[in-house]
């Protein structure tokens, strides 16, 4: 009784490999200050278990509007933006496929296998854009496109205007904008403004990724026909809570953690270009991409026995022998730097021998 497209999906891995240095799922590399921690304890002693949470998460949605700059009529919360892409892949532009650039985000090729929607992928250029031509000539078989803004696991921003050209075929685009904060770059004034355009943001990349927080912003039309689909209590109580502890007392601590990692990323950057063989990709989030000269299954394992866990990404087209590593605090970047520059030289020799 289970459809076919069902039974074929593989269950979503994440990487659970155990290592002193993590750097595999772009987390926030800073633990919450202990002051921050005690608020939140203190939070979270006040909350009435035995009750349901706000169905509507109100006081979130009004501190999220405060941190995101938009009107709480324009929010639709998600357990995390997973579940956002769920919901957009249920109810927007009903018939016609799903396009997504490959490689990219897996979560959108899943949603759209799951509610049994036609895909369309189109492999990126070379230089990791959107290839337009071949995205416009199949223009009339998707109604949904989906576009991580700056993209995972490649890094850097497509061209707006190709993203444009796309919309202007009558495609509702989503933007997802899950490393907002390190890419400084928006679709927000569209997404208010237009009936075909949605943002993605989410609390995952900035602390949270456990509370699973995501937020849609739409023009107020779409966040409300969105928003009705939404489960009832998909934000706990307890993530209610903490969220809204965090962006008032902690933002101090998530802008200043922020601005860490993009420094950190422009030394990671530079000193991964010094390594021979290794070429590094240029990136407009908090993790970088890069190519060694070896299968990067044996860069990964090699690594990993030096302590320090990355992402291995090769299985993606266009990315054979690539990696991607999270950019943490200044002391686990140096160790991975120093793991991988050790596993180059270990996988030199032997390929050598
Ligand atoms: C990490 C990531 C997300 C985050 O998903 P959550 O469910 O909010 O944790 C969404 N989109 C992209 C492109 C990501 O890389």
């Amino acid at each position: 009784m289970i459809p076919e497209r069902i039974r074929r999906l593989k269950p979503y891995k994440t990487e659970t490999s155990r290592a002193k240095v993590r750097l595999s799922s772009n987390e926030l590399p800073y633990p919450v200050p202990e002051h921050l921690r005690k608020r939140i304890a203190e939070e979270i002693a006040r909350v009435p278990f035995e009750r349901y949470p706000d169905p509507t998460a109100s006081e979130l949605k009004e501190v999220l509007g405060e941190f995101f700059g938009v009107r709480e009529e324009n929010i639709v919360l998600g357990n995390g933006s997973d579940e956002l892409i769920y919901y957009l892949s249920a109810v927007v532009g009903d018939v016609g496929g799903i396009y997504t650039p490959v490689p990219t985000f897996p979560m959108y090729e899943i949603s759209a296998d799951v509610m049994g929607r036609k895909k369309v992928t189109v492999p990126l250029t070379a230089d990791f854009d959107i290839d337009l031509e071949s995205s416009l000539g199949l223009a009339d078989m998707y109604s949904l496109a989906y576009f991580a803004f700056p993209n995972n696991p490649t890094g850097n921003l497509f061209s707006r205007d190709r993203i444009r050209k796309i919309r202007e075929r009558g495609v509702f685009v989503v933007l997802d904008e899950a490393y907002y904060h390190y890419s400084g770059e928006t679709f927000l004034e569209d997404a208010l403004r237009r009936e075909d355009t949605a943002v993605l943001r989410t609390l995952s990349k900035i602390g949270m990724a456990g509370l699973r927080v995501g937020v849609l912003i739409a023009k107020e039309e779409v966040a409300r026909e969105i928003n009705k689909v939404r489960l009832p209590f998909n934000i706990t109580y307890p993530s209610q809570v903490i969220a809204k502890v965090m962006l008032t007392e902690g933002r101090e601590f998530i802008e200043e953690s922020v601005e860490k990692v993009v420094t950190e990323r422009e030394r990671v950057f530079r000193e991964l270009a010094t390594i021979e063989g290794v070429e590094p990709f240029p990136s407009r989030a908090n993790f970088i991409l890069f190519r060694t000269p070896y299968p990067a299954d044996a860069v990964h394992s090699r690594m990993l026995s030096y302590g320090v866990l990355v992402r291995d990404v090769s299985y993606m087209p266009r990315l054979e022998r690539c990696l991607r590593v999270s950019v943490g605090r200044p002391e686990e970047n140096d160790a991975f730097l120093e793991a991988l520059y050790r596993s180059v030289r270990d996988l030199g020799q032997r390929f050598a021998g």
